[in-house]
């Protein structure tokens, strides 16, 4: 049994090391309203002590100045009873006021709250006035006393004459009931507002368990993710050198002399499959090298106008397939930009590829110049193809993102080709930038920061 609960015990203390957020909750949980309660308490006290204090101050002020008064008019019960009657009015915490005149040694009372008492000896208080005798002449002596009716307080004050000789006693009765049901009201509200706060911790507590949930299932599903992308260039990895042994066999069997026409174009698709596939892993490995911070890249300082055109010149073919003017507008002397140039090669092959695939007719110019303002080259893809729409701009540098739509079936492709273009012009300090209309055309603008000679010349140099 013992063994048990220090199982549960230390599997607690494990779980709560592994998510701190349990300590964050069971700190709402009991601390916030421990804190809340005592405070509360603390407040209550004094607030109560104080009103008490006050009260009590209040009423031995009354008695006294009562008894200075009744020791002239102690022969005169009417006066007396009127006397006691507006106090009364004044503080209807006052249960009981009595006022005695010592007759042959005891106290005969002459006026009180209670009428039926009027007349009599004040047997009640007979011992408590012979006790406070002495002390009670000039300052009234109060005493807490709990009656069945609650807490109360009476204060008694001899009355003297003007050769100090006591001739009676005055005797007020003050229930402090009111004022306990006050701080009682103040006790249940303070309560009702503890139970609305730990209501509320209960349901942060609920929304926390869930987060806790959540961050379990976030790092489950990272380890995940983590593993698919390992397996993903793992896969791509291995497919690599098949693919290149086919290749390698169809080049051998495309160089043979007695290939007739049908066998010619069959190997043909064999290569051109060959080749997409081959492009897709490179793809998948560029993917997991970009995400894993692995690419390396080797910075040149490069000229913009041969790398675009020796680019241009590996589209020739694919453009006039597709019946496609491919341009080069280039201003003559353009600074240099400090790039890798395999990945910057990349990223014209990609968008340059881009605007031949989605372009039915037309054509696809490429501009390079210089923006002395910005000290940046850039270079523009336009093309007058499919065009992307507004909505689709937003996600279209996603991974994997490509338009669904009429304009775009039948059209190869993984969309992942923008996602590694974002990522390598980034990485290189560039910016891409796209401008287009649905079923117009589109324009992708790429920018580079420009080398500048320390003339301020925008002109090539070596770094
Ligand atoms: P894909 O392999 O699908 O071409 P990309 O990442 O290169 O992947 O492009 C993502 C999507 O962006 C494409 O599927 C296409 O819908 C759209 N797109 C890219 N370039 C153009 C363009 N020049 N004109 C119209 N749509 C384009």
């Amino acid at each position: 049994m013992l063994k048990l609960i220090l199982q549960h015990i230390a599997r607690g203390i494990t779980l709560a090391r592994n998510n701190p957020q349990i300590i964050y909750t069971l700190f709402l949980m009991v601390v916030i309203p421990l804190a809340f309660l005592a405070s509360g308490q603390r407040f209550l006290q004094a607030a109560t002590a104080n009103q008490e204090r006050l009260e009590k101050s209040g009423v031995g002020l009354m008695q006294d100045i009562f008894a200075d008064v009744a020791s002239e008019k102690l022969n005169d019960p009417a006066f007396l009873t009127r006397m006691i009657e507006s106090l009364r009015t004044n503080n209807e915490n006052i249960t009981e006021f009595v006022v005695t005149r010592i007759e042959g040694g005891r106290p005969l009372v002459v006026a009180a709250l209670d009428p039926s008492l009027v007349g009599k000896i004040d047997v009640e208080n007979e011992s408590v006035y012979a006790d406070f005798g002495g002390m009670m002449k000039d300052k009234s002596v109060i005493i807490q006393n709990t009656s069945e009716s609650g807490r109360e307080w009476k204060a008694y004050r001899g009355i003297e004459n003007a050769s100090s000789t006591l001739i009676g006693h005055a005797l007020t009765v003050v229930s402090m009931r009111n004022i306990d049901m006050v701080a009682m009201r103040g006790i249940w509200n303070a309560y009702l507002f503890l139970a609305v706060i730990i209501l509320l911790i209960f349901v942060l507590l609920a929304r926390q368990a869930r987060i806790i949930d959540y961050t379990v299932l976030y790092r489950k599903l990272k380890e995940i993710d983590q593993m698919k992308d390992d397996f993903l260039s793992m896969a791509a990895h291995e497919l690599r050198t098949p693919l290149a042994v086919i290749r390698g066999y169809v080049e051998l069997l495309q160089g043979m002399k007695n290939l007739d026409e049908k066998n010619a174009e069959n190997l043909r698709r064999i290569d051109i499959s060959a080749l997409h596939l081959s492009a897709l892993i490179g793809d998948i490995l560029d993917v997991a090298r970009l995400e894993q911070g692995r690419m390396k890249f080797e910075f040149v300082d490069t000229d913009v106008n041969e790398a675009v055109k020796n680019m241009l010149s590996t589209f020739t073919v694919a453009a006039q397939d597709k019946g496609l003017a491919l341009s080069c507008e280039a201003e003559p002397v353009l600074p240099k930009i400090s790039v890798d140039q395999t990945r910057f090669g990349q990223i014209l092959t990609n968008l340059i590829g881009n605007a031949i695939k989605y372009t039915k007719a037309g054509n696809v110019t490429v501009k390079a110049y210089f923006e002395p303002k910005k000290k940046q080259v850039s270079i523009r893809v336009s093309d007058t193809g499919i065009g992307i729409s507004a909505e689709d701009q937003k996600g279209l540098f996603g991974k994997f993102y490509r338009v669904k739509g009429p304009e775009t079936e039948g059209i190869q492709g993984s969309g992942l080709g923008l996602w590694i273009t974002y990522k390598l012009i980034t990485e290189m300090q560039g910016t891409i930038t796209l401008e287009s209309i649905k079923g117009k055309g589109s324009d992708f603008i790429i920018s580079f920061p420009a080398i500048i000679s320390a003339s301020g010349e925008g002109k090539s140099e070596n770094r």
